[in-house]
C-alpha cells in the first residue's frame, strides 16, 4: 500500500494484483488507484496485460492475489453481475449490440431494472425511460438516428451506442477497451468530447494505442509492460520517459 493513502480515498484501488495463466503473470503485482472524476488511461504493447487487467477489474478473469476496490468494496470475491450492479460499466473491444433493434430499443433494453421509484406506474416507468433514452442518445451523438436499426449504424456509431448501453446503467467506472480503433478522424474527436463530458459523474478506465487521443482525454497515463506499471503519470512525463519509448513509443 502507498504510504499516506488510504484505498477509501480513491474510487478504485487495485493492489498488488496478480493472475497467472499456467504459470504466466499476464498481470504481476499490479497496484493502480484511480479518482472520483479521472479518465485514465492506460497503454503499452499488445500483451502487456491491457485487456487482462479489465477483465479483473469486471470479474470475467478471477485473481490469483492480490486486491482491487470499489467505493471500499472488494472485488475479486464478487461475481460478475453483482460487480455490474455496484456500478462499474465495461465495454469489449468487439461492439455487442443487437443488430435487428433499433438505437431506442438497444438503449431501452439497456435501462438497470427494478431501479425505478415508481412502483407499479408503469406509465410513469416508460416516460423516465423514455426521457433517459433521449438524454443518452443526445451524448452518443444518436438522437437522430433513434429508429434506425442498428446494423445500419457506422461502425463508430455501433461503438457510440454501446457506450450508451452503459451510459443508461449509470456507472460510477466505466472502462472501455480500445473504443476508438477504426474510427474516422471525426469519430476519434466526437468520442474525446464524449468522454470528456461524461466524467462530470464518473471515473474512465480506457485503453487505447491512439496517441492523439490519449492527449486529448487522459488526466493520467499508466503505461504496461510484461503485466507490471512501467511509467505512470501525466501524458506529457510518460512519452518522454525513455523506459516508455524505448518499449512501446519508438516502435
Ligand atoms: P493486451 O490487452 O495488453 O494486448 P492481454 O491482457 O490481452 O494483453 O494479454 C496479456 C497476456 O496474457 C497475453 O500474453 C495473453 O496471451 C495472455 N492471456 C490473456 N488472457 C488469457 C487467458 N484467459 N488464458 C491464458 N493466457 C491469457
Ligand atoms: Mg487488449
Amino acid at each position: 500500500m502507498l504510504v499516506g493513502h488510504q484505498p477509501k480515498e480513491f474510487l478504485l484501488a487495485v493492489e498488488a494484483l496478480t493472475v497467472s495463466f499456467d504459470g504466466f503473470k499476464a498481470v504481476n503485482d499490479l497496484s493502480l488507484y484511480v479518482d472520483e472524476n479521472e479518465i485514465r488511461v492506460i497503454i503499452g504493447p499488445n500483451g502487456a496485460g491491457k485487456t487482462t487487467v479489465l477483465d479483473l477489474i469486471c470479474g470475467k478473469t478471477k485473481a490469483t492475489s492480490g486486491s482491487i476496490q470499489f467505493r471500499g468494496k472488494e472485488l475479486t470475491r464478487m461475481k460478475e453481475n453483482e460487480i455490474v450492479k455496484t456500478g462499474v460499466g465495461r465495454k469489449f473491444q468487439n461492439p455487442s449490440i443487437y443488430d435487428d433493434l433499433t438505437v431506442f430499443e438497444n438503449l431501452e433494453i439497456s435501462y438497470p431494472r427494478g431501479r425505478s421509484v415508481f412502483g407499479a406506474l408503469t406509465f410513469t416507468r416508460d416516460a423516465a425511460v423514455r426521457d433517459r433514452v433521449h438524454e443518452v442518445a443526445e451524448m452518443i451523438f444518436l438522437k437522430d438516428r433513434l429508429n434506425v436499426n442498428a446494423d445500419l449504424l457506422s461502425h463508430g456509431q455501433k461503438q457510440w451506442l454501446e457506450i450508451g448501453m452503459l451510459l443508461i446503467q449509470d456507472p460510477d467506472l466505466l472502462m472501455l477497451d480500445e473504443p476508438v480503433a477504426g474510427m474516422s478522424v471525426s469519430e476519434r474527436a466526437k468520442t474525446a468530447e464524449l468522454l470528456n463530458r461524461i466524467i462530470k459523474n464518473r471515473s474512465v478506465l480506457v485503453i487505447e494505442h491512439d496517441m492523439k487521443f490519449v492527449e486529448d482525454i487522459a488526466h493520467k497515463v499508466t503505461v504496461l509492460h510484461q503485466g507490471q506499471i512501467l511509467s505512470e503519470g501525466t501524458m506529457e512525463k510518460v512519452k518522454n520517459d525513455p523506459k516508455v519509448v524505448e518499449v512501446y513509443l519508438g516502435h
